[in-house]
């Protein structure tokens, strides 16, 4: 059966050797962990995690590809495929016991953000992520204070979980050509928030007001949503920008905020 690669579902599929030998090493799947592959395609990944013996359930939203996944993996007892939207998926129904999901998924890059956070929504279920994503996100999702790249999603990643770029994926690796370069991140969800926040859609604003403006100064971003002297109170530096305060601090400063 050959399948056609559809655009609409993001599909660019991964046919390099040596990239999937490496995902599969620095993944280190043990026999009988509880993993979920989001967007399985035609398998790539999919047999090499079969083969170490894992449980594994598989979200894939194109049905012409479940009908060929299920025909090619028919031999495999602990594998399960659901046909769904990953975006819509119950991850949370998954896992059972004290048995943490690990996540793993070349991820359709237009989904790529909301999906992480829906996953996020079920921090608490899972042990760790690993995606395949642009590049570019990854460079946000790990950008410190100081840095350009450091934004809205770093802040909100960082809030829930420890993220690490593994490695670089050249476009070539993929049928079809992606235009960008790619990378492998690790997404380790903390155990325990690393600051205090009262309120997540507080977190929300806050970021997302500080940032809508990147070269004001807190100051002047944050008008609407706080006074200057309630800044200085907290030990923060009025005239900084959002680019150059930490998590910690955008946590204090939304837990200022009125309903
Ligand atoms: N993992 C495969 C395929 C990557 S392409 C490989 O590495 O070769 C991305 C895959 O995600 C495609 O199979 C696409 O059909 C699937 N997909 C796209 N949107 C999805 C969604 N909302 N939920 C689940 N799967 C989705």
């Amino acid at each position: 059966m050959s399948h056609t690669p559809r655009k609409r579902f993001g599909q660019n599929f991964l046919h390099d050797h040596n990239i999937i030998y490496n995902i599969i090493a620095s993944i280190q799947a043990k026999p009988d962990q509880h993993w979920v592959e989001i967007g399985p395609g035609q398998g790539a990944l999919t047999e090499p995690l079969l083969n170490e013996k894992v449980r594994l359930d598989v979200v894939e939203l194109d049905r012409d590809l479940v009908v060929l996944l299920r025909e090619k993996f028919k031999q495999y007892p602990n594998l399960q495929i659901h046909s769904a939207d990953a975006l819509r998926f119950d991850f949370s129904s998954l896992a059972n016991g004290d048995n943490k999901l690990r996540i793993i998924g070349n991820l359709p890059y237009n989904i790529s953000t909301p999906l992480m956070f829906h996953l996020l929504d079920n921090a608490y279920c899972i042990e760790d992520m690993h995606f395949m994503l642009q590049k570019e996100v990854v460079d946000r999702i790990c950008a410190a204070p100081g840095s350009k790249k450091y934004g809205r999603l770093s802040v909100m990643m960082q809030y829930y979980c420890l993220p690490e770029l593994l490695f670089e994926v050249p476009p070539e690796s993929f049928d079809p050509v992606p235009q960008v370069m790619s990378a492998i991140v690790r997404l380790v969800p903390h155990s325990q928030p690393p600051v205090t926040v009262n309120d997540m859609s507080k977190l929300n604003r806050v970021v997302t007001q500080a940032f809508s403006q990147r070269r004001k100064t807190l100051r002047n971003s944050l008008k609407k949503l706080i006074e200057e002297e309630e800044i200085v109170a907290l030990g923060i530096d009025p005239t900084l920008r959002a680019e150059n305060i930490s998590l910690a601090d955008f946590a204090s400063l939304s837990n200022l905020l009125q309903e």
